[in-house]
């Protein structure tokens, strides 16, 4: 089972959920744990993995080779991007268009491109204390494009897990995706092949309207999803009211307490801070399964 841990915006106590649901379903099943918010990974700073495996992602850039290349402009006519072009005596690649498709590779009939890696960032794997096994991936800063990381992370077959290091990627009884913020493309990626979305949001106008575009984006893929309302008891009651309105589940309530924002500054997780919130923890993947299979 893939589960996802998204929220609109950022802030909203997202991490907070994955991890202790990690923390949590690992007492009984193999779990296996993407930090997918590749751009401000944090999931590790509470669950404290001990990296062993790296590995560098990016996509193929086209190099094109003078000494073959006639200038043909087949290659320039190919690519949907606008990523390549031929002037005069010259054949241009403009990398930050480029999304390593290699069509103008293929199709180049002198045989004049061949590719190069273009490093965009890192995967990270290793075993955290209470064998959940980690992976995250971390954007090289300035990079424009989260989502060819994010790809590469949710198929990343990681043996870091001695533990698990036999299970297939498609053997982990459960994984769970902590996604980017937002409602962009790298939210999609992390969302696309997943079984059930928890949308974490707060009651707030700018939580019901955040949560309403990741609703959204849910409904378009297909993929169930229910609402964890973080800091329950400030704000109006909006977001209730929408999701009654649009048959939305309501899993776990968390209450705005002081003790529970100061575990979670010192790096606790929430289940740590609150060991009364393991058995809702232990219901929320319950009623997850039950949904999901049913
Ligand atoms: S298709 Fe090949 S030969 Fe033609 S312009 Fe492009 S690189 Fe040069
Ligand atoms: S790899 Fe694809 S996107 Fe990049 S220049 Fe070639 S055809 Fe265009």
């Amino acid at each position: 089972m893939r589960i996802v841990v998204a929220s609109g915006k950022g802030g909203t106590g997202k991490t907070t959920i994955a991890t202790s649901l990690a923390l949590v379903a690992a007492e009984q099943e193999a779990v296996r744990l993407l930090d997918c918010d590749v751009e401000a990974p944090n999931a590790a700073l509470f669950l404290h993995p001990e990296f062993n495996q790296r590995k560098e992602v990016g996509i193929l850039l086209p190099v094109v080779d003078e000494m073959l290349c006639t200038h043909c402009g087949r290659c320039a006519e190919v690519c949907q991007f606008h990523a390549i072009a031929v002037i005069g005596k010259k054949t241009l690649i403009f990398p930050e268009l480029c999304h390593g498709c290699g069509s103008c590779r293929l199709n180049c009939p002198e045989k004049a491109i061949h590719e190069q890696l273009d490093g965009m960032g890192v995967l990270e794997s290793g075993l955290t204390s209470s064998g959940i096994a980690f992976a995250q991936g971390v954007m090289n800063v300035g990079e424009p494009m989260a989502v060819p990381i994010i790809r590469e992370l949710k198929k990343w077959q990681s043996d870091a897990n001695p533990a698990a290091a036999h299970l297939q990627l498609e053997q982990f009884q459960l994984e769970i995706r902590d996604a980017p913020p937002g409602a962009s493309c790298p939210v999609v990626e992390t969302l696309r092949g997943a079984d059930f979305a928890i949308l974490v949001t707060e009651p707030t106008p700018f939580g019901l309207h955040d949560l309403k575009q990741v609703v959204k984006i849910c409904r378009e893929l297909g993929i169930p999803a229910g609402v964890i309302l973080n800091r329950d008891g400030i704000g109006d009651d909006a977001v209730e009211k929408y999701c009654a309105e649009n048959e939305l589940p309501i899993l776990m309530r968390i209450p705005m307490e002081r003790r529970f924002a100061e575990a979670i500054a010192s790096g606790k997780t929430l289940v740590e801070a609150a060991p009364e919130f393991r058995a809702s923890f232990r219901a929320l993947l319950e009623t997850i399964a039950t949904r999901v299979t049913a």
